[in-house]
């Protein structure tokens, strides 16, 4: 059995007094039976670590750097978030790949520094609405997946996927169980030809998460938990997609 994973992606939202009011309300509403983390902005990273002691919420970044150091003005190095405690790194986000052009290639290469410094990245892949009415939904997380695949090798078992389909984030719009899960069982059999692990690892849905509709979503054989956007800043919907994993 895998256990659930729910993860909280603030985006570029928050502030010191707020989060520190919804990490709050988020430990006295623990416990829970799944994992369960929050990625903040890269300058409430530290205050989230101090928030969080005496909680089993881990926290993690929303992206990384693909170098290792250098003349890079405004990134922020796997190393640096390894150094003071972080737990996983989203890469490639579909919000990254549209608005920075991240491309599949980039993104394998964040996946694999980040697990150089042994943070756990979570890769996302998605379609657009245009690629799912073209009948490309398969074919465009798999190419996706693949690079990532091609770029770790076996050590593509040590990450942690999560689709998210680009027209169901912020729109309110959730696939349907039946549609996430057909996708997701596309990329476990395609992790599956690439690692005797693929039983083991977790495949995250991620688009308008809500605490009505995540236990449908999170029932579903190979949906283990979810990447909660909106809903995630609210402490009482977090915690009760929480609870639904
Ligand atoms: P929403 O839950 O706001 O649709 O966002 C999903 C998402 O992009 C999480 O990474």
């Amino acid at each position: 059995m895998r256990r659930k994973l729910v993860v909280g992606n603030w985006k570029m939202n928050g502030g010191r007094v707020a989060n520190a009011e919804l990490l709050a309300a988020l430990k006295e509403a623990e416990p829970w039976d799944a994992a369960v983390a929050v990625c903040a902005p890269f300058p409430y990273l530290a205050d989230t670590a101090l928030s969080l002691q005496g909680s089993r919420m881990q926290w993690g970044a929303q992206d990384c750097s693909a170098h290792e150091s250098g003349a890079y003005t405004g990134e922020v190095s796997a190393g640096m978030l390894a150094e003071f405690g972080c737990h996983f790194v989203i890469v490639g986000h579909s919000e990254r790949r549209a608005l920075h052009g991240e491309s599949d290639q980039l993104v394998a290469d964040k996946a694999k520094i980040a697990l150089a410094h042994k943070l756990t990245p979570i890769v996302c892949v998605g379609e657009t609405l245009a690629e799912r009415e073209a009948g490309q939904t398969d074919a465009v997380v798999k190419r996706q997946l693949s690079a990532v695949i091609h770029t770790l090798g076996h050590c593509i078992s040590q990450v942690v996927v999560a689709y998210e389909p680009v027209w169901a984030i912020g729109t309110g719009k959730t696939a349907t169980p039946e549609q996430a899960q057909a996708v997701h069982a596309v990329l476990r059999a395609q992790l599956h030809a690439a690692t005797e692990k693929s039983a083991e690892m977790l495949i995250l849905y991620g688009g308008s998460v809500k605490a009505d509709n995540a236990k449908q979503l999170f029932a579903q054989g190979d949906i283990d938990g979810g990447l909660i956007g909106g809903a995630s800043l609210k402490a009482a919907d977090f915690a009760a997609i929480c609870k639904a994993a």
